[in-house]
């Protein structure tokens, strides 16, 4: 479904919340995937939202412009997706809700903050796709996802560092360590979870599957999606994509990165793989416009929550044969 008029400024003047208009990719609002931007939740399948949160960074902050750079990269993805053969936007209401407001002055409250938020879309019966923000703030929207649809839940989690650090305090502000914290409360289940692309050291990964790089680069993308699937089942399953999961040369702007990552392709050969699985949350993190080159960090950073919108779209409608979701399971 796309016009054939050229528009303007679409994320406030189209007429439905389905679709694609033709508009300037260099021009205009840099709502994502020029979606309406809006906090209206009549019929939304999908919310997009901002987390600008680089307060919990342990080395170089400046994910706080994650989702500007994300929204600003994903205008030229207003159309079908390649190999999907669909747009994502013509088969889900999709809606650019905006950016959590918080107050970076008083950090006590930012958590409450991010999980409000949350509640508030999540009550809509809408599925979240969250711009980070550094990774902590995936801890307070596993928090609103497991009230809404139970705990614990499973995790498929994109990462070169487990974010499973100890850490007892509860108020810490901290991306290495709330998934800790999530385990030892209970949402997340991490037998039931599984890691992708770490290669960091970590004395204690708390049982949580853990799929190394060096596993993904031995093995592929199929065996490991074939793994992953057995592990998460038909489990409630929330999505959380680290951009330092890519490798620095695919995914430069960012706070931490580490070399020896994941290429993009790799990693959309996994994403696209995942069709079958029931996913109740998403999120892509940590993409730092200010060390990117050429934006091609934010350009990745679309493309996955692009393709985090069509695995939706393809659980709504049939999937092209020839992708490779397809084949899910050969080594
Ligand atoms: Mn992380
Ligand atoms: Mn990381």
């Amino acid at each position: 479904m796309t016009d054939t008029a050229l528009s303007g400024d679409t994320a406030i003047t189209r007429p439905t919340i389905k679709g694609h208009i033709r508009e300037n990719t260099f021009a205009g609002i840099l709502s994502f995937m020029r979606r309406r931007y809006t906090k209206d939740l009549t019929g939304v399948d999908v919310v997009v939202s901002g987390v600008p949160l680089d307060l919990a960074t342990t080395n170089r902050p400046g994910a706080r412009l994650g989702p500007a750079g994300i929204r600003a990269a994903s205008v030229d993805l207003n159309w079908e997706i390649y190999p999907w053969g669909f747009g994502p936007c013509d088969r889900l209401g999709v809606i650019d809700y905006g950016d959590c407001v918080f107050d970076p002055h008083r950090p006590d409250t930012i958590h409450d903050s991010i999980v409000a938020h949350a509640r508030t879309i999540l009550a809509s019966g809408a599925t979240m796709l969250t711009l980070g923000g550094d990774h902590y703030i995936t801890y307070p929207l596993l928090r609103a996802h497991a009230e809404k649809y139970g705990k614990p839940l499973s995790m498929i989690h994109f990462d070169a560092h487990s974010d499973t650090w100890p850490d007892d305090d509860d108020k810490s502000l901290n991306h290495g360590t709330m998934f800790y914290k999530a385990v030892r409360e209970g949402l997340i289940d991490p037998k039931s979870s599984a890691q992708i692309g770490i290669r960091t050291w970590n004395g204690d990964y708390l049982g949580v599957n853990v799929f190394g790089a060096d596993w993904v680069h031995e093995h592929g993308p199929a065996a490991t999606v074939a793994k992953v699937l057995d592990i998460v089942g038909d489990r409630p399953v929330y999505l959380t994509f680290d951009i330092d999961c890519l490798d620095p040369a695919f995914a430069p702007g960012t706070g931490t990165p580490v070399s020896g990552g994941l290429s993009a392709a790799q990693a959309y050969a996994i994403l696209r793989r995942l069709v079958p699985v029931r996913i109740i949350g998403m999120d892509v993190v940590e993409v730092a416009p200010a060390y990117d080159h050429a934006e091609i960090t934010s350009l990745a950073g679309a493309q996955i929550a692009a393709e985090m919108l069509c695995l939706l779209g393809a659980q709504r409608g049939s999937v092209p044969p020839d992708l490779p979701s397809n084949d899910r399971g050969s080594p």
